[in-house]
């Protein structure tokens, strides 16, 4: 996991410079670093590190992996503490390009969306001409807000101090589909239009409560018997909900170890109606999957449809 952290690291270095990727530095005949290249553009003490990092002889693919936890899967609070510790590095006076041009990774400083004002992550996320685009197309309560913010912190400390449920759950969207806009700009040269981000936040949203509701109908019972795993083991519970008449079934899956951690979750939409034990075993197989792709090996599933487990 720490190899990937740092090969997420580089990525992040890299991708300010447009079509600049990790695979770069890799020498594919040789399976291994290309030396000249990583001493030229990073210092030493960073091409050292870079050069101690294996490269799997395996040839396997590439796969996303979220750097703001050890496991490598996506978390609200992963976000937000990420967000904190970006938001010191604007305290220190030193923007995600400032840096980066220090490192001779890329010349320009600048937003490279607007152009207009260095890249903190501020701006990116809040005081870009085209961020605030999307803001103001988005929920009234974004347009209203007024407060002094002068860092995305801030910003996002007003938000889950004066807003809940379905809002809240709209400013976290809406700021992760807003950062990936601007890495898809970057990587692809592609800029979503703001209606995009607009409508599939809202859109995320709804999904997220339609989730939300099949669950709560069942929490009575969940909390009741839900019981942790053994020490080295973790359980799965899995769920699904369907609805007949807006034909489309939702599926939820929670990963949690001996002390209630919650190591992963996921949920998903699909459309089509499906019969309640085919959706729960649906449900089952889309956890055990998760729990595959990071490598869980002791393993309890927990479930309301007894003949699918
Ligand atoms: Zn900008």
């Amino acid at each position: 996991m720490e190899v990937q952290r740092q090969i997420v690291e580089i990525a992040g270095i890299l991708s300010s410079q447009r079509g600049a990727l990790v695979k770069g530095l890799i020498d594919h005949d040789t399976r291994w670093w290309k030396k000249n290249l990583i001493e030229e553009v990073f210092n030493p003490k960073e091409a050292r590190v870079i050069q101690a990092i294996p490269i799997s002889a395996m040839n396997l693919p590439d796969k996303q992996v979220w750097r703001g936890n050890a496991r490598g899967t996506f978390s609200v609070s992963s976000a937000y503490y990420m967000a904190k510790d970006r938001v010191a590095a604007h305290h220190a006076k030193c923007s995600v390009r400032e840096n980066l041009v220090r490192r001779k990774v890329t010349q320009d400083p600048s937003c490279p969306i607007c152009g207009m004002e260095k890249e903190l992550v501020y701006h990116v996320l809040w005081e870009c001409i085209a961020t605030k685009d999307v803001w103001g197309a988005s929920a009234k309560f974004f347009q209203k807000s007024s407060f002094d913010a002068h860092d995305f912190l801030q910003v996002s400390e007003h938000f889950f101090q004066t807003c809940a449920g379905k809002d809240l759950q709209l400013f976290v969207v809406t700021t992760q589909k807003i950062w990936f806009r601007r890495n898809t700009w970057i990587h692809e040269g592609k800029f979503a239009h703001l209606n995009m981000l607009v409508l599939g936040s809202k859109r995320a949203v709804e999904e997220l409560q339609f989730l939300y509701q099949g669950c709560e109908e069942t929490s009575a019972v969940t909390k009741e018997i839900w019981q942790t795993p053994a020490k080295g083991w973790v359980k799965l519970n899995c769920d699904a909900t369907c609805d007949k008449h807006k034909g489309y079934m939702g599926m939820g899956v929670i990963i949690r170890d001996h002390s209630s951690q919650v190591m992963a979750a996921r949920s998903t939409t699909r459309l089509g109606y499906f019969e309640p034990t085919v959706a729960e075993a649906m449900s089952l197989l889309h956890g055990v999957s998760l729990c595959k792709e990071l490598g869980f090996q002791n393993l309890m599933v927990e479930g309301d449809a007894q003949i699918v487990i």
